[in-house]
């Protein structure tokens, strides 16, 4: 099964419109027969995202640090739980698990593991997509800050171009490098 490692935020966000986004990709990509790689919690948008993935008989595997999990925020109704012992391990983990990166809208943990699965494609450890799902404009200062990288020459022009904004799940996975990513036999991992 090709997996989809899926970045959000911890907390439900100000209006409806965060947790509805994140219960829709959930269930679109059970749907899909895509699996949901994610960070494990049971709460805000992590939560609304597994749980609707799960209603719709969808594949979840949760990666936790040991901490977070004694927190009690760890989701226990997962296909599967991985409690690892950091969070470095954890995002290795995420990554390896996964043939996609998909961020929805959250706050630094999302930021923090977008901005390294591009860090590390950028450097060429792995060569696996990602996008950035949106629910209105809440990545267009994202993407402006991005642009500014761009006229000041501290990012490339390849680089920026493989940041992918879209506003729904189809038109993802209707660009030909997520359609290959998450469609093709699963090959051997890093
Ligand atoms: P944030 O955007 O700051 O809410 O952080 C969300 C991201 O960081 C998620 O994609 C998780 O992988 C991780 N994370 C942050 N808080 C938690 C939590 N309470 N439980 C599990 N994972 C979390």
């Amino acid at each position: 099964m090709k997996r989809i490692c899926v970045f959000c935020g911890s907390r439900p966000g100000r209006d409806d419109t965060f947790l509805a986004l994140a219960r829709s990709v959930g269930a679109e990509l059970a749907r899909r027969g895509i699996g949901i790689v994610y960070g494990g919690g049971r709460v805000g948008m992590m939560g609304a995202l597994a749980d609707a993935a799960l209603e719709a008989g969808g594949e979840v595997i949760g990666i936790i640090p040991h901490a977070l999990e004694r927190a009690e925020v760890a989701h226990q109704g997962l296909t599967a739980l991985h409690v690892v012992i950091s969070m470095h391990e954890r995002k290795a983990m995420m990554g390896n698990l996964s043939d996609a990166f998909l961020a929805l809208p959250g706050g630094f943990g999302t930021m923090d593991e977008l901005f390294e699965a591009l860090t590390w494609q950028q450097l060429g450890y792995h060569a696996k997509p990602i996008a950035l799902l949106d629910n209105g404009d809440f990545f267009a200062p994202l993407m402006a800050l991005l642009q500014r990288m761009l006229d000041d020459d501290l990012l490339t022009i390849e680089s920026y171009g493989r940041v992918r904004l879209a506003r729904s799940l189809d038109e993802i996975l209707a660009d030909p490098e997520m359609a290959q990513a998450l469609t093709l036999a699963r090959g051997v991992r890093q």
